[in-house]
Order: structure tokens, then sequence, then C-alpha cells
């Protein structure tokens, strides 16, 4: 065991520490994606900490999807684009440790999809109308993979970005690749046939939310989304 490690092993929160300073930054900075930082041994001198701890600061920032390492000549940590599946595994971990189980995230999903849903209706432009469209059309080709199609969630995605609120978007995001998790054991098991039955289920429960969307019928838009969810949760397990 070398003394730098001792180093590390003394003084965690000094690299945590650096490590935010770092992200800091880079929020301030406006978060340039692609843009170095330096190597850890001008980021060391810069922060006043050994190249020990600048190594731990620098797994940190990579571990939160804050900057990743360039290898080679003229290398070191350059800015990176945040990734949700830096949080999904710890988010997954916290739900389990919580007890949650697959019907109470269903819940929650819900209350996050109907807000982003009625926002989307009431702020739908035609822009807006124009994109529900391309995804309804491109849902339409996918049809012919049913099993592909039942664990893709990108209208639901979309439906979010039109609420015009990204912070909704981000968490109907986490949400569905969440309870698709729990759904996904029982649409792997299901016949062709079948998985072709629900796939035009879900089309139709599609069709039916962007048909109120784009109207801008907020009762109905929250009425079709909650029956589609509704029909999700015998699939979870
Ligand atoms: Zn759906």
């Amino acid at each position: 065991v070398t003394d730098a490690t001792h180093e590390v092993e003394r003084q965690p929160k000094l690299a945590e520490r650096i490590a935010q300073q770092v992200e800091q930054e880079i929020i301030e900075a406006g978060w340039p994606v692609g843009a170095p930082l330096g190597s850890e041994a001008i980021l060391a001198k810069r922060y006043g900490v050994s190249r020990a701890i600048m190594r731990e600061a620098a797994r940190l920032l990579e571990h939160h999807v804050a900057a990743t390492t360039r290898r080679g000549v003229g290398g070191g940590l350059i800015v990176a684009r945040p990734d949700l599946r830096a949080v999904l595994p710890a988010i997954s971990l916290c739900l389990d440790f919580e007890g949650v189980s697959p019907g109470t995230l269903l819940e929650a999903r819900s209350a996050i999809e109907l807000a982003a849903v009625e926002l989307a209706a009431e702020r739908i432009t035609d822009a807006g109308k124009q994109r529900l469209q391309t995804a309804l059309d491109f849902e339409g080709t996918e049809l012919s993979d049913p099993h592909k199609y039942l664990s893709s969630h990108d209208l639901h995605i979309l439906i979010a970005d039109l609420s015009g609120n990204p912070a909704l978007r981000l968490f109907v995001a986490i949400l569905t690749r969440l309870t698709s998790a729990h759904a996904q054991t029982r649409f792997s098991e299901v016949e062709h046939t079948e998985a072709e039955a629900i796939g035009r289920e879900i089309a139709d429960a599609h069709a039916s939310i962007v048909k109120a969307i784009v109207k801008g019928n907020v009762g109905i838009a929250r009425k079709c989304m909650r029956s589609h969810l509704e029909a999700i949760a015998p699939w979870l397990t």
C-alpha cells in the first residue's frame, strides 16, 4: 500500500469536495459538453491536491457522468453530457430498499404522466402536433416487431417533452424505464400473436391520447392516459 492510497482512504471527503467544485464550475460554464478540463497533473495543481486525490475526484466525476477521461497525448478530463443511465441503477436500488412495489411505482408514474399530458394539451403548438404525428407514424412501422414495440416509451417521453417542463420529462423518462423493467419479463413470454394484439391496443390508446392533446382537450387527454396506464398494471411483476 503506497502513501498515496493511504491519503485517498484518509480523505474521501476531500475528493468529493473537489468533484463538487469541478461540477459547479461546469454548471457555471453552461455545461460545455466536450470541453477539456485539463490533465490530472494540471487539475491537481490547480485545486492544490495530490494526484491521488485528483484521480479519486475524476473517478467520482465519471461516475456522475459529469466528465469523461480522454486517454493518450493531450488527454485528460472532458465535460460529458449527463446520462440517465448513470442514475437509474441508484434510483432502482433506493426504491427497492424502500420496499416500493411495482404497483406503487406505477402510481407515481401515473401522477407524473397525468401532470405532463395535461400541460402538453394546454400548451400544444403546431410544431408539437407535427412531432406527435411523426411519432405515431413511426410507431405504426414498429408494430411489425411487437416485442420491440412493447418496450418502447418514446411517445410518453415526447408527450412529457411537449409539457414544456424538462423536470417532468426527466421524471417520466426515469419512471417509464423503471416500470417497464418490471413488465419486461411477462412481455417477453407472450406469443407473437398475443404481442401483436397488445401492440394494436397500445397503438389505439396512443392514438386517442394524441388526438386529445392535438385538440387541446385536457380532460379527455388525462382520461385516455389514465386508462392506458391502468392497462399496464396487470403486466407488472
Ligand atoms: Zn404507452
